[in-house]
């Protein structure tokens, strides 16, 4: 994980609680990634990251979008960015979602079945539709199986059936699990879609392009049990390169590759500044003595994902001091708002008194989008972006840029 002195020094200066975004360290990760898988083109999914200044800067970059919903897809134009680099890739959509991306002037839509093709066949006439292929899901923290993706025989289906009704099948698409762990996921995706590109040959339907999905690991965040996951990422980046090589000489037509990586870009680059609500002890009814540390901050105002992952948790009042194993949860009246509850304690400060600063690091993905209106009048938080100071050893470390916002869904 990168050392990030811009985030740092914000999160030092922050006096209330917020969340804070570095665009020069999101567009690093996005730098690299592209360096990293030449010939692919990167088209971030905004649901990990929601945030207009975040989504301008990566457009800047290049970067296309993997939009959701006409929302997205409108949030996704504001940026300046061509429509032609925006696609609906959700393929859950009703008849009048396909009209606005319609009419938003999206042409590329994803699809897995033969009741949504015909729906976009009524709705986006002429659209150019790729097939999402059903993955297992394995080896991925969130595994996104069933409810997304066809087999392949079904998705040779569903293509004919797109050509038939005077759409443009276009491409496939995978996604192999949200912080897919294994290279292996990205290797029997590949695989599948070699099988399913073939197939379709057979049939004399040629496609242009093949999307990678997500599924690239955050790096900084913490298992369970809170050890670091360590994600292999320079053998999955070594996977999707041979794959695409692999791809590019099995497919009669020359193919354009797409990735669509959401927390990959974003994870590691946001924190949150939070605050110490209480260090309690409590005995539980089975006996045990149980220390909880509450934050200002949990489940339903920027840690959403707090079930399946731990966050670094920093507390900058505390440099030394006696520390001590607790449960750590968020301030509502929801027992799943908390996490390393069955687990495995944290250590935090045994001093941690109401209103310390905690800052809570690599929570930058899925954060702003998953926060409630605010449950139990816990406001969601509000957001910065920040950039580096670049103005020499005495100058500020950090940059806001644009103004200080109220979070975007604001109670
Ligand atoms: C959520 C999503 C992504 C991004 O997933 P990450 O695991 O965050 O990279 C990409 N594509 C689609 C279709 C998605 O739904």
């Amino acid at each position: 994980m990168p050392e990030n002195t811009a985030l740092r020094a914000a999160l030092a200066a922050a006096a209330e609680d917020r969340i804070i975004f570095d665009l020069d360290g999101i567009e690093g990760q996005y730098a690299a990634l592209v360096r990293e898988l030449p010939g692919v083109s990167v088209r971030f999914a905004m649901k990990a990251c929601p945030v207009d200044e975040v989504l301008a800067a990566l457009a800047r970059q290049g970067a296309g979008f993997d939009a959701a919903s006409p929302h997205e897809i409108a949030q996704a134009l504001r940026t300046g960015v061509p429509v032609e680099r925006i696609h609906y890739g959700n393929t859950i959509k009703s008849d009048r979602n396909i009209a606005d991306a319609y009419r938003l002037g999206v042409r590329d839509f994803a699809t897995d079945s033969l009741q949504d093709v015909e729906a976009i066949a009524v709705h986006a006439p002429g659209a150019r539709v790729f097939c999402r292929l059903a993955t297992s899901g394995e080896g991925a923290l969130w595994g996104l199986s069933r409810k997304f993706g066809c087999s392949a025989e079904d998705a040779v289906r569903v293509l004919e059936a797109a050509r038939a009704a005077g759409l443009t099948p276009s491409g496939l698409s995978v996604h192999v699990g949200s912080q897919q762990m294994t290279a292996d996921a990205w290797q029997s995706a590949l695989d599948s879609l070699a099988e399913v590109l073939v197939a379709l040959e057979r049939r004399g339907i040629l496609l242009d392009h093949v999307n990678l999905g997500g599924g690239l690991p955050a790096l900084g965040v913490l298992d369970k049990r809170g050890r670091p996951l360590d994600p292999p990422l320079d053998k999955m980046l070594a996977v999707i390169r041979e794959g695409v090589q692999r791809l590019r000489e099995v497919s009669a037509s020359p193919l354009e590759f797409l990735l669509e990586p959401g927390r990959h870009l974003v994870a590691d680059h946001g924190a949150i500044r939070a605050h110490v609500a209480r260090l309690s002890s409590r005995r539980q009814l089975d006996g045990g003595q149980e220390h909880w540390l509450y934050l200002s901050c949990g489940k339903f105002n920027g840690l959403y994902e707090m079930d399946e992952l731990q966050y670094r948790l920093e507390f900058p009042g505390h440099p030394g001091g006696e520390y001590l194993p607790a449960v750590v949860a968020g301030p509502t009246c929801d027992s799943d708002d908390a996490y390393a509850h069955e687990d495995g304690p944290v250590r935090v400060p045994a001093a941690a008194a109401s209103g310390d600063p905690v800052w809570i690091l690599s929570c930058g993905a899925y954060a702003v989008g998953y926060m409630t209106r605010g449950f139990n009048g816990f406001d969601p938080l509000p957001y910065s972006c920040v950039r580096g100071g670049g103005a020499g050893p005495e100058g500020p470390a950090y940059a806001l840029v644009g103004t200080d916002r109220p979070s975007p869904n604001p109670a």
